[in-house]
C-alpha cells in the first residue's frame, strides 16, 4: 500500500498552487464574491491554457489524458482558493466532459472535447426541478418529444448551477411517459442559446460567483443527434456523471475546510488574550484538533475514491461517505473557525464568513446526506429505506 502521490503530481499540484496564489488572491476571490455571478472569461481562460480544463479528456481529443487522482489534485488547489471557481469548472468537466466522453458519440466527442479542453465551452446539469431534487424521478416533469427530424422538450428546471453562461445544457427528460420511470428518461445535450429556453439567477447565500438559476423550457427544439445515450436509458446512465460528482463535492467541501483551517490557525496564533496568543487555550486547539481529524479522514477517503475509479473498481458506497465526511468536516472547519476569529469571524473583513456561507450549499447538494446515509445502506444490503 502506497499512499504517497508520483513526483510528478507532487510538481503538477505546485504548478496549481502557484497559478492560485497569482490568480486567485485572496482580494480577487473576494471582488468575484462580492461582483460576480460567475467565473471572469479571462480567469476561465488562464485555467484552461495550463491544461486543467482538459485534464481527464484523452490526449486524442485535445486533453491530457490524466486520471481521476490527478484531476483531484488540481481540483483541490482550485477549491482551497475559491469553491465558486471549482463549482463552476466542475460542471464544465465533471458534467460536460465526463458526459461526453461517457455517452457521446465520435462525432460530438471530436467536435465538443476539444473545445471544452482549449476553455472554449461551459456546460451546467439540468436534472432538479421545481418539486423536488431528492425524489427525483417522482418530482420530474420535463419531457423531450420525439418530433421525426426533431425533439421538442418542455419542462422547469430548478436550481441549475451556470444555466445563466452556459454553452450547453445536460437535461434529463421523460422521454416514455408510460414507462415505469427509471425506464423512461433520456439525456440530451440543449444547445444554448436555444429559442424558447430561458434562466433566471436565482440569488442565494453563498457562492456567489457560481450563479444558480431557474430554467423554464418552452417548445425548445433541439437537433435529432442530440440525444447522449441510449433512448429510455437515461437514469442508469447518469450514474457515470453523479458518482463522480459526489467525489468533487466532497472536494469542494475539502478546499473550504482547508482554508478555514488555515486561517483559523493563523489567526489563533496571532490574536493575544491575558498575555499570550490564543492558540496556547486548550480548548481552541482542541477545536482545530478536531477539524485537522476530519480533514485527514476527508482526504483520505477522496482519495481512496479517486484511486478505486482510475484502478476501474466501484465507488459508489465511499463516493456517498466521502461526500458526507467532507461536508462535516467544512461544517466543522466553518463554525469552529467563526469561534476561534472571535467577532472577527463575523465581520466582513475575514474570509470566515465566506467560508460559513459556502459550505453550507455543499451539505444539501447535488444530493443531501440523509439521503446519501439512504443510499449507502442501501447498497450494503438493507432494505431501501425511502419510498
Ligand atoms: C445552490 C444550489 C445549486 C444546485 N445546483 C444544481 C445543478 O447544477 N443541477 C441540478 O440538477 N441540481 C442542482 N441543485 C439541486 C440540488 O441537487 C437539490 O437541492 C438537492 O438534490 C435537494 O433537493 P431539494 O432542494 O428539492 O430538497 P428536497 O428533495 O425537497 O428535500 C428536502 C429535505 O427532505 C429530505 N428528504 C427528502 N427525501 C428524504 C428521504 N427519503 N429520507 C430522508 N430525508 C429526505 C432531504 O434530505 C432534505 O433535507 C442545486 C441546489 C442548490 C440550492
Amino acid at each position: 500500500m502506497d499512499f504517497a502521490f508520483t513526483e510528478q503530481q507532487d510538481l503538477m499540484r505546485q504548478q496549481v498552487r502557484r497559478m492560485c496564489e497569482k490568480e486567485l488572491s485572496r482580494d480577487y476571490v473576494r471582488w468575484m464574491d462580492e461582483n460576480c455571478d460567475f467565473v471572469p472569461d479571462e480567469l476561465w481562460k488562464k485555467i484552461a491554457d495550463l491544461g486543467y480544463m482538459g485534464i481527464g479528456i484523452p490526449e486524442k481529443f485535445g486533453g491530457m489524458g490524466m486520471g481521476m487522482v490527478d484531476a483531484m489534485i488540481v481540483y483541490e488547489e482550485l477549491a482551497i482558493a475559491s469553491t465558486a471557481v471549482g463549482l463552476c469548472i466542475g460542471a464544465t468537466v465533471g458534467f460536460g466532459a465526463k458526459t461526453i466522453m461517457g455517452l457521446g458519440s465520435e462525432k460530438q466527442k471530436q467536435e465538443l472535447l476539444p473545445r471544452i479542453a482549449k476553455g472554449e465551452l461551459k456546460f451546467s446539469m439540468g436534472l432538479t426541478e421545481p418539486g423536488g431534487g431528492t425524489d427525483i424521478l417522482g418530482a420530474i416533469k420535463t419531457k423531450a418529444e420525439d418530433k421525426g427530424d426533431h425533439w421538442l422538450i418542455n419542462g422547469t428546471k430548478m436550481f441549475i448551477t451556470g444555466a445563466h453562461k452556459s454553452d450547453y445544457m445536460v437535461l434529463i427528460a421523460i422521454t416514455d411517459p408510460a414507462a415505469k420511470r427509471t425506464k423512461g428518461l433520456s439525456i440530451f445535450l440543449v444547445p444554448q442559446p436555444s429559442e424558447g429556453l430561458e434562466t433566471k439567477l436565482i440569488p442565494k447565500v453563498g457562492c456567489h460567483a457560481a450563479g444558480t438559476n431557474e430554467v423554464v423550457l418552452e417548445d425548445v427544439k433541439i437537433p435529432k443527434e442530440n440525444l447522449l445515450g441510449t433512448k429510455n436509458n437515461g437514469w442508469f446512465e447518469l450514474l457515470g456523471t453523479l458518482n463522480p460528482e459526489r467525489i468533487g463535492t466532497a472536494m469542494l467541501s475539502l478546499g473550504i475546510a482547508k482554508a478555514a483551517f488555515r486561517d483559523a490557525m493563523q489567526y489563533a496564533k496571532e490574536r493575544e488574550a491575558f498575555g499570550g496568543p490564543i492558540s496556547r487555550f486548550q480548548i481552541l486547539q482542541h477545536y482545530l484538533a478536531d477539524i485537522a481529524i476530519e480533514i485527514e479522514c476527508a482526504t483520505d477517503l477522496i482519495y481512496k475514491c479517486a484511486w478505486l475509479s482510475d484502478a476501474g473498481k466501484p465507488f459508489h458506497i465511499e463516493a456517498s461517505m466521502a461526500k458526507i465526511v467532507a461536508g462535516r468536516a467544512s461544517e466543522k472547519a466553518a463554525i469552529y473557525g467563526m469561534e476561534i476569529l472571535g467577532g472577527y469571524g463575523y465581520t466582513m473583513e475575514y474570509d470566515m464568513q465566506r467560508y460559513f456561507r459556502d459550505y453550507k450549499q455543499m451539505i444539501f447538494s447535488p444530493i443531501s446526506d440523509e439521503m446519501a446515509k439512504n443510499m449507502i445502506m442501501q447498497f450494503m444490503g438493507l432494505p431501501k429505506s425511502w419510498s
